[in-house]
């Protein structure tokens, strides 16, 4: 019998979504769909539709650390991506877990309001996610609240955005990148990269829909995956960039708020 060749692995740790559109069920969707095998460590089960998040509960510490340890010690992962992390000791204890297994790409999705309001991350986490994990990171991904958030600052300009991009590099991480698609009347939806010497400015048309639910995770994921693939982060977020932006385009209308990006079209 033939055998395919193996695909790139990446591992998201990440909160689920029982309604399919974000988190864990994103990620993993989104990894596939930009050619790479996706594994996953779950820190949280949220109860959610395309309306609301109603319920979520963190899981067991140990029981992240052992689905870490069942990935990592046998999967050759090449990235890892983090998304909702829900609590300040789950962040220390993936942080505590990415120390002990320096050497892996790692993209920070700060994840901390869902589009419906709900608090995915604990407001007294901020700063935990602040010290411990962005020093960790290959690249972080803030949209314009969590970076005011991580910043304690209001960030509504693109000039804004490359402050923030600056201010966030020297909290430790390799690269920013700043999310611009809840900028203000703007054509266009522009993010910012920064690596501590250039800054990249990523463009893509802004799509008029309400069904956005799980850009952010769709976005992240996709950036992991082209890391995997071996890309230079600029090259990787120019790709993702191109992904999300047709995911928003082929949005499924399903349910009755924010319907889920597509993956596969
Ligand atoms: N639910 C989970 C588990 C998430 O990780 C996220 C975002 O990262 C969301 C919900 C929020 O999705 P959105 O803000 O796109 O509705």
């Amino acid at each position: 019998m033939p055998t395919a060749t193996p695909k790139p692995v990446a591992c998201t740790i990440a909160g689920s979504d029982s309604g399919g559109g974000a988190g864990i069920q994103a990620d993993l969707k989104s990894m596939e769909a930009n050619g790479v095998f996706g594994t996953s460590v779950i820190t949280a089960i949220t109860a959610q539709n395309t309306v609301a998040v109603t319920e979520a509960q963190p899981v067991a510490l140990d029981l992240i650390s052992a689905q870490i340890e069942a990935v990592l010690s046998d999967f050759p992962v090449a990235v890892i991506k983090t998304g909702m992390l829900a609590t300040a000791d789950i962040i220390e204890r993936v942080a505590d877990e990415m120390e002990q297994r320096d050497g892996y790409p790692l993209v920070v999705d700060p994840v901390m309001i869902s589009k419906s309001g709900y608090e995915l991350l604990a407001p007294e986490a901020v700063a935990t996610l602040r010290n411990r994990l962005l020093p960790l990171a290959t690249v972080i991904t803030p949209n314009l609240h969590e970076a005011g958030h991580l910043l304690d600052a209001t960030v509504r300009t693109e000039a804004d955005m490359r402050d923030a991009a600056r201010t966030l590099f020297d909290m430790g991480p390799a690269a920013v990148l700043v999310k611009g698609g809840h900028l203000a009347a703007t054509d266009d939806a522009v993010d910012v990269l920064y690596d501590g010497t250039t800054f990249h400015a990523v463009r893509a048309s802004r799509i008029d829909t309400p069904h956005t639910h799980g850009t952010g995770c769709t976005y992240a994921s996709a950036i992991a995956a082209h890391i995997a693939h071996g890309r230079a982060l600029p090259e990787a977020v120019r790709q993702a960039k191109a992904y999300v932006t047709k995911a928003i385009e082929q949005a499924l209308p399903l349910g009755s708020g924010h319907g889920p990006t597509s993956h596969f079209f």
